[in-house]
C-alpha cells in the first residue's frame, strides 16, 4: 500500500522531523530485589533507544548512597549507556562527597548530576549545610570541577524553587551553577509548556546559553504525581486533574490517559524546536518507551551482557 506523503502541507514539526531527538532517563535506586527486576527490565527496553545519558538519583539526606553507587557501577558493568549519578550536599563533608565522587571517576562515571539536596524527609525540612560540607549545589559544582574533568548536570526550576523567591532568584542561581562549571541544566518536570518557555526566554536574555532539557513526567499515578509537584514547586494544573477524574479503579484508561497526555507535551515542544527530552521514569518503561517511540526513536544498538 501506498502511504500518502501530507508532510509538505504539514505545519506541525512533530509530524515532519521527528529524527535527531536526544533523550535521558532519570531512574531512582530501587529498594527491594523486586524493585530492583523491575529497574533492570526497564533499563533493558529503554537502552536499545541509545539515550544520551541515565540518570541514577541520590535518596534525600543522602540515604540512597550505597545503592546509587550500586546501581551506577551495574550500569557501567552491563550497559554501554553512559550513566551520569546524583549526588548532592546534604549530611557530608566536602571531603566524603569528594571520595564518592573520586569513587565513581575510578570505575568510569564521567557524569555528575550536582544538587543541593534535601534534608532527610523531603523538601518539607530546612537544607542546613554540614558544618564542613559543600554549603550550595553552586559550591558543589566548584568542588568537583576542581576535583576532575567531569561533565556536570545541574537542576533548574521554570515555576521558581520552592524556597525561592522569585524566578529571577533562580535565574540567578542557575547562572552561578554555570559559573561554577555546570553544562547542563535539566529542568524540575512542568505540565504547562508555556512556563517552560517563559523561563527560557528569561533564562537566554540572561545569557544563559547551556542547553536546559525539559523534564518530563509521565504521570503513572496521578495521586502519587500531585502530591510529589506540590513539594516540588510544581503545579498541576485542573485540567489535567480533570483527565484523571473517576478512573481511580481503571489503571488501564489511566495508562493512555497518561500517555495521551505525554505525548500531547512532547510533541507541542517538539513543534517549538525542542530537541532533547529528560525523563523522570519512575523505573518503569513502557509510557517512556511509547513517547520515545512516537517522537522517531528506534531501537539501535543491543546492550553488554543484559
Ligand atoms: P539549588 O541549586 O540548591 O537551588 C535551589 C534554590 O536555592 C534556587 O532556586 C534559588 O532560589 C536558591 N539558590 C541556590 N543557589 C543560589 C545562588 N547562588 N544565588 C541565589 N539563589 C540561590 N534531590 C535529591 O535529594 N536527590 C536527587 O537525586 C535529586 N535529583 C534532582 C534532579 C533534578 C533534575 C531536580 C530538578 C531536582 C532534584 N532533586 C534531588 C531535588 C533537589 O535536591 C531539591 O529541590 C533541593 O531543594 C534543591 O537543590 P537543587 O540543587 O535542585 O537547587
Amino acid at each position: 500500500m501506498a502511504l500518502a506523503d501530507f508532510s509538505a502541507a504539514l505545519p506541525r514539526a512533530s509530524r515532519r522531523i521527528c529524527t535527531g531527538m536526544n533523550v535521558s532517563f532519570e531512574f531512582f535506586p530501587p529498594q527491594t530485589e523486586e524493585m530492583e527486576r523491575t529497574l533492570w527490565t526497564s533499563i533493558e527496553r529503554l537502552a536499545p533507544l541509545a539515550p544520551e545519558f541515565v540518570s541514577v538519583t541520590y535518596g534525600a539526606g543522602g540515604s540512597t548512597r550505597e545503592r546509587t553507587h550500586a546501581t551506577v557501577a551495574r550500569i557501567v558493568r552491563e550497559t554501554t549507556i553512559k550513566p551520569a549519578a546524583h549526588l548532592t550536599c546534604v549530611g557530608a563533608t566536602c571531603a566524603e562527597v569528594d571520595e564518592i565522587a573520586r569513587s565513581y571517576w575510578e570505575i568510569g562515571v564521567r557524569h555528575i548530576v550536582a544538587l543541593r539536596g534535601d534534608p532527610p524527609g523531603g523538601v518539607a525540612g530546612r537544607f542546613h549545610p554540614h558544618p564542613e560540607g559543600y554549603a550550595s549545589s553552586t559550591a558543589l559544582v566548584a568542588g568537583l570541577r576542581r576535583l576532575a574533568d567531569f561533565e556536570i548536570s545541574v537542576s533548574t526550576y521554570p515555576e521558581g524553587h520552592p524556597e525561592s523567591a522569585s524566578i529571577d532568584q533562580d535565574i540567578d542561581a542557575l547562572k552561578a551553577k554555570i559559573d561554577a562549571g555546570a553544562t547542563r541544566a535539566i529542568t524540575q518536570f512542568f505540565f504547562e509548556n508555556e512556563v517552560y518557555f517563559r523561563f527560557l526566554d528569561k533564562a537566554r536574555a540572561s545569557g544563559i546559553n547551556i542547553p536546559i532539557i525539559p523534564g518530563i513526567v509521565p504521570v503513572q499515578n496521578f495521586r502519587q504525581t500531585a502530591r510529589f509537584a506540590e513539594r516540588a514547586g510544581a503545579s498541576v494544573p485542573a485540567w489535567l486533574a480533570e483527565r484523571f477524574e473517576g478512573l481511580d479503579d481503571d489503571p488501564t484508561t489511566r495508562r493512555l490517559i497518561a500517555a495521551t497526555i505525554a505525548a500531547e507535551q512532547v510533541f507541542d515542544l517538539v513543534d517549538a524546536g525542542i530537541e532533547h527530552f529528560h525523563f523522570y521514569t519512575m523505573n518503569r518503561a513502557d509510557l517512556v518507551y511509547a513517547i520515545c517511540h512516537l517522537i522517531g526513536l528506534r531501537p539501535k544498538a543491543e546492550t553488554k551482557d543484559l
